[in-house]
């Protein structure tokens, strides 16, 4: 099998060596080994099951061991209607997640609270925990919600090794009540 590299620019490659930033090496390692824990609580987590069967396979992706303990996870996916009496355990989930780590909304529930604009729900997840990618939908198809765990990819392979200890960063958990 022959494997083409690009050309890499005067100084940066040559026979037995490739030069690269350590922030690109550890976001590509970073990107290709996400472990999602999935809170489902609705519909949109049947949509979840269909994207990790073998027609979808999440797991092309490097995503195939989820995680049910926060601690091991570094991909919060919820899914469904969050009511408001669940957020404060859906912001414990959150902060008991390890850095870094990043958060998708899955559907129209989670992403605003969807059709039910009631006293109950929570009007998006977004109002107890920062969101990284929104994926529309109600309930998404599970290539959309793979387009969004793609977004997630993107972000997390140009994510500079600094950010989280960025004086941006730390003020946007303050803005949650989270640090
Ligand atoms: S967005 Fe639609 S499909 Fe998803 S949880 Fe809400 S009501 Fe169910």
């Amino acid at each position: 099998m022959s494997i083409n590299a690009a050309e890499m620019p005067e100084g940066f490659g040559g026979e037995g060596f490739y030069a690269t930033s350590m922030s690109k090496a550890i976001g590509l390692a970073r990107a290709n080994s996400i472990w999602p824990l999935p809170f489902a609580t609705s519909c949109c987590g049947i949509e979840f099951m269909a994207t990790m069967g073998a027609n979808y396979d999440l797991a092309r992706f490097g995503m195939e061991r989820l995680s049910f303990s926060p601690r091991q996870a570094d991909l919060l996916m919820v899914m469904g209607t969050i009511a408001k009496k669940m957020g404060p355990i859906l912001k414990q989930v959150y902060t008991q997640m390890a850095e870094p780590k990043w958060v998708i909304a899955v559907g129209a529930c989670a992403s605003s609270g969807g059709i039910f604009d009631t006293y109950s729900v929570l009007q998006g997840i977004d109002k107890v925990i920062p969101v990284d990618v929104y994926v529309p939908g109600c309930p998404p198809r599970p290539e959309q919600i793979i387009d969004g765990v793609m977004k997630i990819q993107e972000l997390v392979k140009n994510e500079p090794a600094r950010r989280r200890y960025s004086p941006e960063y730390q003020h946007l958990l303050e803005k949650y009540q989270i640090g």
